[in-house]
């Protein structure tokens, strides 16, 4: 059943299958007054890929989004699909002649119309029988066919969320844009329609750029994520390359917790009161910032690593949260150790700690010393 309806969902569209989209942005920036949304962003959404922009609120991710979308204009720069501008200085393609899917924080279905005639709203274009034909094979797909006929305030929160994604697909459109789509949704309910979206936009095969500002959500959905900050495209690149090499400090604080120790370079490591990182080049008398994530203090056997006290220790299921006060250092750590192997409140307890997870920063640029 399941197959059946993946192919039919794979050759149906309104026009057979989508050709997935080529998305540039060149140069681009907005401003709103005094604000600097964007600035001087270039970036490039490749056919088929599956992309996060991901920043704190205001780094300008959505202003990002609707100049794709075609809602804001760009002051300066461009944007090109598979080559075409979009908009520059001499042109401005408005979004209805844009082929993009729209999907929103507010995903706001229209209350007046049936399930069926929200997903088929897009497809005006095509006789009516063909558009319900294409809008059911669509609810079908997202396991809601048979709400057809009712109204979306009979409809749960996640499952407006799906009929608003089948609307989204069901023009096939070559790039689809995704404002938070799940931010209105409970966590449970969040993964399930996430990994639905997911699959469903591999199925259509349309490029796909997201905005999110949720780190985790990121790395779960995308092939590629653009990390922003104050109107700057700080990195790019896969979840793993991100979280394994961030850019900056910021940008490592960004993806998990970390503790923070102070260093000085001498010879090719940083020297702290928890011992020598090494270094792949030195560079005498700099002070350095080592970033650790918790995950990265491991339990070590009595007598091996470095002696702390544990002052806190939490318990969160898999794992225990520690907090562990080391000689040297005025602030404690916090280190995340499996249940199994946790120490308990107010004893000693040895540590190593795990270089894949430190960061060494040059404290005067945030720059990672290399
Ligand atoms: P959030 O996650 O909170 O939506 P964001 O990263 O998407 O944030 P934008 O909405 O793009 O950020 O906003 C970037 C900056 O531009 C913010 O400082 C915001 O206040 C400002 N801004 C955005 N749109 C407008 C507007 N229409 N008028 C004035 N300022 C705006």
């Amino acid at each position: 059943m399941e197959d059946r309806d993946s192919r039919r969902w794979g050759q149906k569209g309104t026009a057979g299958a989508t050709f997935a989209g080529l998305l540039e942005f060149e140069h681009v920036s907005k401003r709103f007054g005094r604000t600097a949304a964007v600035q001087d962003v270039s970036l490039t959404l490749e056919p088929g890929e599956i992309a996060c922009l991901l920043g704190p609120s205001g780094c300008g991710k959505t202003t990002l989004l609707r100049i794709a979308a075609g809602i804001e204009r760009p002051d300066s720069g461009r944007l090109l699909f598979d080559g075409q501008e979009m908009a520059g200085p001499s042109r401005f393609v408005p979004p209805e002649k844009r082929n993009i899917g729209l999907m929103f924080q507010d995903f706001a279905l229209f209350p007046h119309l049936s399930i069926i005639d929200n997903v088929a709203f897009g497809l005006k274009n095509l006789p009516r029988e063909e558009a319900l034909k294409i809008a059911r094979h669509a609810l079908e797909r997202v396991g809601l066919a048979r709400y057809a006929a009712n109204y979306p305030h009979h409809l749960s929160g996640g499952e407006q969320q799906r009929v608003a994604l089948a609307r989204a697909v069901v023009p096939r459109p070559q790039v689809m844009l995704m404002d938070e789509p799940f931010s209105g949704l409970d966590q449970r309910l969040r993964e399930s329609v996430r990994a639905e979206t997911l699959t469903l936009l591999r199925e259509t095969r349309a490029s796909c750029l997201l905005v999110t500002h949720d780190p985790v959500e990121a790395m779960g959905l995308a092939d590629r994520i653009f990390l922003m900050r104050q109107g700057n495209l700080v990195q790019s690149g896969t979840p793993e390359q991100l979280y394994r090499h961030p850019a900056d400090a910021a940008a490592a604080r960004f993806f998990s917790d970390t503790n923070e120790v102070k260093g000085l370079v001498q010879g090719s490591a940083v020297v702290t009161p928890l011992g020598r990182f090494p270094l792949p080049r030195g560079g005498n008398g700099r002070e350095a910032l080592v970033l650790i994530r918790p995950q990265g203090l491991k339990r070590a056997a009595e007598g091996e690593g470095i002696e702390g006290l544990v002052t806190e220790a939490r318990f969160q299921g898999d794992d225990v949260k520690c907090t562990v006060l080391f000689n040297g250092l005025e602030e404690p750590l916090t280190a995340l150790i499996h249940s199994r192997s946790a120490p308990s409140r107010g004893n000693a307890a040895w540590f190593r700690i795990d270089p894949e997870h430190v960061f060494v920063f040059d404290s005067a640029t945030s720059q990672p010393i290399s």
